[in-house]
């Protein structure tokens, strides 16, 4: 007898079978009982949840004579004759490649013909959305006047791509996902029948490879049934061998050293992995997981074992960690990996981009660090202005500052462009051969765009491009500063941006495309809101606030553009970084 895959093999043939979908059968079951069967059925979801498993088991209930509590019996006549391949009650329809007009035309043709076996003629109708739009016409006149002894069930997983006319024609159910604990029960039950054992480890990790698809879970497990020893045993260590998977302990280790952007440790463990035969792609969807259940402890503390299903130990990892990340920085990591993520599918560069998307995070922790030192300094600073000028000024200091000006932009023209002042701030400051003064960027920049009234700062006002600029500056840095009183993480956010100051009454900032992260952040109403309100208290004026993406569309370059971008731009960071 040839394999049957698990899925199939264990496919279930009662409602009372089906996991995860108690109040669609329970419905289902009650229609069949008290003769209520409609003559449309529409069900949704998404893949692998059983959606053409219950059209196939209401099929067969409708038409069992010896039905129970619903279910069908299957061992009378009429379900043993449905079982068999080829009956023509039971008409099985691949939407997706039977799609044109002449498929359904020949639907309406037969309809009228009564059924041979039981009571009813089914239509399963799968993938419908794919139907052609002339297709759905066809089909509509049909919906429209059955025959008494015809039953259509539609299946889909884009149910918004049917037209309306015919969703309002369905008895509609949406199947829904399968949670997590569902999954691995049943995996269980497979597993004790198959005489194979594996780790609650195991079970848990091939539930999320899933993603509540019973299928897509129960065919991993088919490849894995496999991996057995002599005894019937499973080792997590070669699933993760099998699966090119790292496990968890590498996991956290990885993400801790990001935390303390570590660049040279995640490029060496990141080396080890791909020595390993681990899959980069699979690593980035790890990453995303592991962040999140750290996000998810942080929320939630002690109910977080019982959300996640993690072992203690895990769990004391991912508090550990929790500690060390604020709220933001855990969500600009994770929605910059989904982001990194979206393009692998399309590249052949794939250990490049997952490379990059690693360094990027440890140095973006890195600015945000520079910034809160930048954010200490800038009290510092309005602290030194309480005292007396006389003491304060520096002569020396003042006649080298315009050079020093220049040298500083210079280097921002030739290194990196399109950066706001804030971020060559930021990446000064980290620069260890600055002993002489500990900041002395800060102080220079602090001095140009916001003190004005310090004597000292007279000679750069003209270097600055003009009166707007100045206010610009000067009213976005009030805004930053305003706001990093009561978060740090919003401030950081919005300093990425590039302000634009019109009319003395409108303020824009306005973001680079690689920093579409920061203003995926920044622009939200309730946001933009409370910036405008601050810079109102601050300054008794009105001024409205906008938030702006630059123009450039990265998804529209090619992959070698894409990359060499990515590749230049973190290159040069690096090496900015480590002189
Ligand atoms: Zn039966």
């Amino acid at each position: 007898m040839s394999y049957l895959a698990l899925y199939r093999k264990y496919r279930p043939i009662t409602f009372d079978e089906v996991v995860g979908q108690d109040s669609i059968t329970r419905i289902l079951k009650n229609q069949i009982k008290y003769n209520r069967v409609g003559h449309a059925y529409l069900f949704s979801g998404i893949r692998g949840t059983g959606k053409t498993s219950l059209a196939k088991i209401f099929a067969k209930a409708i038409n069992c004579p010896n039905g129970v509590d619903g279910n069908p019996c299957n061992c009378c006549d009429v379900c043993l004759k449905i079982d068999r391949p080829g009956v023509m009650d039971i008409i099985e329809i691949d939407g997706a490649s039977n799609r044109g007009v002449d498929e359904i035309r020949e639907i309406r043709e037969r309809i009228k013909y009564p059924p041979t076996v039981g009571q009813y003629k089914v239509y399963i109708i799968d993938e419908v959305h794919m139907l052609t739009k002339e297709a759905f016409n066809a089909l509509l006149k049909t919906l429209e006047e059955p025959p008494e002894h015809a039953v259509f069930i539609l299946a889909t997983t884009e149910p918004n791509k049917c037209p309306v006319t015919i969703l309002s024609r369905c008895q509609r159910y949406e199947i829904r996902p399968i949670p997590k604990t569902l999954i691995i029960e049943q995996m269980k039950r497979i597993c004790q029948d198959l005489n194979v054992t594996m780790t609650e480890e195991s079970f848990d990790f091939i539930a999320s490879r899933g993603e509540n698809s019973m299928r897509d879970a129960l065919s991993l497990l088919d490849q894995i049934v496999d991996l057995k020893d002599e005894a019937g045993n499973v080792l997590f260590t070669d699933l993760l061998a099998f699966t090119g998977m790292a496990d968890k302990m590498q996991i956290y280790r990885l993400v801790k050293q990001i935390i303390s952007a570590d660049s040279i440790g995640v490029l060496t463990h990141l080396r080890e992995f791909v020595s390993d035969g681990k899959d980069s792609v699979l690593l980035m969807d790890q990453l995303i997981e592991y962040l999140r259940a750290i996000l998810i402890t942080k929320t939630t503390k002690e109910t977080a074992k019982e959300i996640l299903l993690c072992s203690s130990e895990d769990l004391g990892h991912y508090i550990e960690l929790s500690e060390l990340l604020n709220f933001d920085t855990l969500y600009m990591m994770i929605s910059q990996l989904i982001d990194e993520k979206n393009k692998l599918k399309y590249s052949s560069l794939q250990g490049i981009i997952v490379e990059m998307a690693l360094l990027n995070l440890c140095l973006r922790d890195q600015i945000q660090k520079n910034v809160k030192t930048m954010e200490l300094t800038t009290q510092k600073e309005s602290l030194k202005k309480e005292i007396p000028q006389s003491v304060q000024i520096n002569p020396k200091e003042v006649a080298l500052k315009p050079d020093h000006q220049v040298n500083v932009s210079e280097k921002k023209t030739v290194v990196q462009e399109n950066k706001n002042p804030y971020e060559s701030v930021g990446q000064e400051v980290i620069k260890p051969n600055k002993a002489s003064d500990e900041l002395p960027d800060m102080t220079n920049f602090d001095s140009s765009a916001a003190a004005q009234d310090e004597p000292s700062t007279e000679p750069q006002k003209s270097k600055n491009s003009g009166n707007t600029r100045h206010d610009e500056m000067k009213l976005f840095k009030l805004l930053c500063d305003e706001i990093s009183k009561t978060n740090s993480g919003q401030a950081m956010f919005l300093k990425r941006g590039e302000p634009s100051l019109e009319d003395n009454d409108h303020l824009t900032i306005i973001y680079s495309t690689e920093n579409k992260n920061f203003f995926h952040f920044v622009n939200k109403p309730e946001l933009v809101k409370s910036f405008e309100a601050v810079l109102n208290h601050k300054t008794g004026k009105k001024i409205t606030v906008s938030v702006k993406l630059e123009e450039e569309n990265f998804t529209k370059l090619d992959i070698v553009e894409k990359t060499l971008r990515i590749v230049n731009n973190e290159a040069v960071k690096i090496i900015k970084n480590e002189d």
